[in-house]
């Protein structure tokens, strides 16, 4: 009977934190939360199936190709939004079955700058680029910044749109598929120490494992040396926990 109530209460909280990961408190770092994997019921599922939408985001283009076999060794497609023009990166990441989003010519604050740098940053960088044969479904705002019209502008150009932030949301498809999405950075900015990054990481995975739904994660170059920047360890935790744990790893324009 006390299982019975455990395992509602548990059902409770973590529909709960489908809506927002960041509700929970963050574990204490090297603890890595408990979660309900081998409950003889199956919890609710939001969806199948589960998996990660990993993206980087900006200009580290020459940083990002040499860790193309890093991803290759665990199998992970992911999403650069690349800014500013094209490259022979770009050909080369579609290549190796990796998605060209874009993310602005210049990567400005688009709230601070007139309509018309809004549509020159945005259609006009982007329409270069689809010259060269790219097809840019995914568009990331910079910084995560956006308000309503600009979504309007946006949404017949791009399937769908990024904001940006510090929360960690898990989304189902048809949600995916409603064409704007917020992901969570994982920068090293975000954790004080190896322990805590693997904490929260273990504890996103396992919950989605267990409950299903997609996990937008974001970060930018990588280096331990960079706030905005992944270390190459800390992203190897992160695709080797995801393939122990049989996570898939999608593109963006998976979806659509
Ligand atoms: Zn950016």
């Amino acid at each position: 009977m006390a299982k019975r109530v455990r395992l509602v209460l548990l059902s409770f909280f973590m529909a709960l934190s489908i809506l927002s990961c960041a509700s929970r408190p963050p574990p204490a770092p090297g603890v890595v939360p408990e979660f309900p994997v081998e409950e003889e019921e199956p919890l609710p599922s939001i969806g199948e199936p589960s998996g990660l939408l990993l993206a980087f985001d900006d200009d580290y283009e020459e940083v990002w190709e040499r860790y193309f076999d890093l991803l290759d060794r665990y199998e992970a497609k992911v999403t650069f939004f690349v800014q500013g023009d094209y490259s022979t990166f770009c050909a080369a990441a579609v290549k190796k079955g990796h998605e060209i989003g874009y993310h602005t010519k210049s990567h400005p604050n688009l709230l601070k700058v007139s309509r018309q740098v809004f549509f020159e940053e945005t259609l006009g960088g982007a329409e270069a680029l689809r010259q060269q044969g790219l097809p840019l479904k995914s568009f990331a705002y910079p910084y995560g910044f956006s308000e309503p019209w600009m979504e309007d502008a946006l949404e017949e150009h791009f399937s769908i749109r990024r904001g940006f932030g510090a929360t960690c949301r898990i989304y189902s498809v048809p949600a995916i598929k409603a064409g704007y999405i917020s992901s969570k950075s994982i920068d090293n900015i975000q954790y004080k120490s190896d322990a805590a990054f693997e904490a929260d990481i273990s504890a996103m995975l396992m919950m989605i494992q267990s409950n299903g739904g997609i996990l937008p994660l974001t970060t930018h170059t990588i280096t331990a040396k960079a706030d905005w920047g992944i270390s190459p360890e800390r992203l190897e935790y992160l695709l080797r926990t995801a393939a122990e744990l049989g996570l898939k790893f999608y593109r963006y324009g998976d979806f659509f």
